[in-house]
């Protein structure tokens, strides 16, 4: 039988984040992690509906969830920023800041990637949801990190979700950058602390462009374009910067 264990912690304003092990019971130590988070931008929903479709997933009878069980021990924070979903926050914690800004300044031992000592982590990824894009895509690190040529690697992963699902995943949207206005988010503290695979990904609020024209969609006849009133040009600086 298959085990899910729980892991928990409090915030500020005593709200639990709650940590999730997925795996098989076979494999034991060898087995390496796939480390998964989402909500740390309290106002992207729609970060939390692909949580909750890979939770469904993973949990279920499907032969692909079995084995991947069976390969890895996957540790899920399905709610980063809990406080800051209770209070209604668009980006911030409780205390005003943006945690994904955050990461290099915080403790080490707070973050989930790093519970993870002596199993490889083979891939981090934060779910977000991007307020001005369309469709579902990915940020990744550019390669060279030690100086080596290793830019292909970091798109693989994003290049298989997108021959998988090429109705819902962009691979023409993703980009693979450490800029400096980045690097405190979870993805490019995870990437210098060694971990290749590591991915913000953006499901857009603005809905999809990719699905077939007979598929139902959330934008129905505005799909791909700007609804009449759109006032995104009015947006504040800081709600428009890009997610992670
Ligand atoms: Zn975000």
């Amino acid at each position: 039988m298959d085990s899910g264990t729980q892991g928990r912690a409090q915030v500020l304003a005593g709200n639990t984040v709650y940590m999730l092990t997925i795996t098989a019971p076979s494999g034991g130590a060898a087995k390496r992690a796939v480390v998964l988070s989402a909500r740390v931008h309290p106002g992207e929903s729609g970060g939390s509906w692909a949580m909750q479709g890979f939770l469904d997933f993973i949990l279920s009878a499907a032969p692909d969830a079995q084995l991947l069980r069976q390969l890895f021990v996957f540790k899920v924070v399905p709610m980063l920023n809990p406080d800051g979903v209770v209070v209604g926050n668009s980006r911030c914690s409780l205390a005003g800041r943006d945690p994904n800004r955050a990461y290099r300044t915080g403790s080490r031992g707070s973050f989930p990637a790093v519970c993870q000592r002596g199993r490889e982590v083979v891939l981090y990824c934060d779910f977000h949801g991007h307020s001005r894009k369309n469709n579902v895509f990915m940020y990744g690190c550019s390669g060279g990190r030690d100086g080596s040529e290793t830019r292909l690697w970091e798109r693989i992963f994003p290049l298989m979700l997108s021959k998988n699902a090429p109705d819902k995943f962009s691979f023409s949207s993703c980009k693979f950058k450490v800029q400096k206005s980045k690097e405190g988010t979870g993805r490019v503290v995870m990437w210098q602390m060694g971990i290749a695979n590591s991915y913000t990904i953006e499901v857009a609020f603005g809905g999809s462009t990719l699905a077939a024209p007979t598929a139902p969609c959330l934008m129905g006849p505005w799909r791909g374009r700007r609804a009449p009133g759109d006032r995104r040009d009015k947006v504040p600086a800081w709600h428009q910067a890009s997610c992670s």
